[in-house]
């Protein structure tokens, strides 16, 4: 998405304070251990949903259309971004990807929490228009581990790791833009720390406030 398109995006949706769902951005370089540790999320937490986004690259294996994307053609992907359907969208690895504006928004304006797994640029396209969301940093332990996860992982080629080791140097170069950064070390540990994010955004006096209106009432706190 270019700047601009950025800029237009941020007029049109409301500001994020509004909604009393909690909109979380996961992004890593490319091994850290991102979609283990978001998995492991969904798992522990119902109330916390992923979004499907949209891609022109072709699907893997058994990979299901709708399931872990929408696979559409690069026609398609111009069509949606000519009608400003996407919040964000980027170019990764030589494909467009892109998330759906309404997945998100319809979803934190019903009280949900909604988790992207998203690329780098995609999450600085996001804090730009919704000022409020959490974004979260995945890093790898160190270089070595990062590029023997991407070895054991099996799925790109030699010189494909090169590039993806490049791109991670970039990205981890960038961190501080971050919210919250989650050291992927010991894996257990990582998920509690993802956790402990996701509870903390839930014990903010405002969603407190609505979630325990309750409470609130009886104690006469700013009824
Ligand atoms: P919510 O679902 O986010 O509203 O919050 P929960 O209270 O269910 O989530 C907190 C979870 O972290 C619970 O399962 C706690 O038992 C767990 N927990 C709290 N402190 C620790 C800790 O120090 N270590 C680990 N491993 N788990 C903890
Ligand atoms: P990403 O989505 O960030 O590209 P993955 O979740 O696919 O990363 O993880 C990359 C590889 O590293 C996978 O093979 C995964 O099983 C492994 N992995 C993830 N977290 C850890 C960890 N804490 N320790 C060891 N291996 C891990
Ligand atoms: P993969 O093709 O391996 O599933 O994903 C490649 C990269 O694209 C990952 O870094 C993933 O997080 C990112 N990605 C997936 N969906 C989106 C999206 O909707 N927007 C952006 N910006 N990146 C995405």
């Amino acid at each position: 998405m270019t700047q601009s398109q950025v800029a237009q995006r941020s007029e049109n949706v409301a500001t994020q304070a509004d909604y009393p769902g909690s909109l979380f951005v996961v992004a890593a370089p490319s091994g850290a251990g991102k979609s283990s540790l978001v998995k492991a999320l969904l798992e522990l937490d119902t109330r916390v949903h992923p979004t499907v986004s949209h891609t022109t690259r072709t699907p893997r294996g058994q990979e299901k259309h709708g399931r872990e994307y929408f696979f559409i053609s690069n026609a398609e992907f111009d069509a949606m971004v000519g009608n400003r359907a996407f919040i964000e969208w980027a170019n990764v690895h030589g494909n467009r990807y892109g998330t759906a504006q309404k997945a998100v928004e319809d979803r934190i304006l019903q009280g949900a929490d909604v988790v992207l797994e998203i690329d780098f640029q995609g999450a600085m396209q996001i804090k730009e228009v919704f000022a409020n969301a959490v974004l979260i940093f995945i890093l790898p332990p160190s270089l070595e581990e990062l590029r023997s996860r991407l070895e054991r992982r099996g799925e790109d080629k030699p010189d494909v790791i090169e590039l993806r080791m490049r791109n991670a140097c970039v990205e981890m170069a960038q961190a501080e833009k971050f919210d919250y950064v989650i050291i992927n070390e010991v894996f257990e540990r990582a998920v509690f720390d993802l956790k402990s994010v996701v509870h903390s955004q839930r014990l903010r006096y405002r969603a407190q406030q609505r979630a325990r209106a309750d409470v609130f009432n009886a104690l006469g706190i700013d009824a």
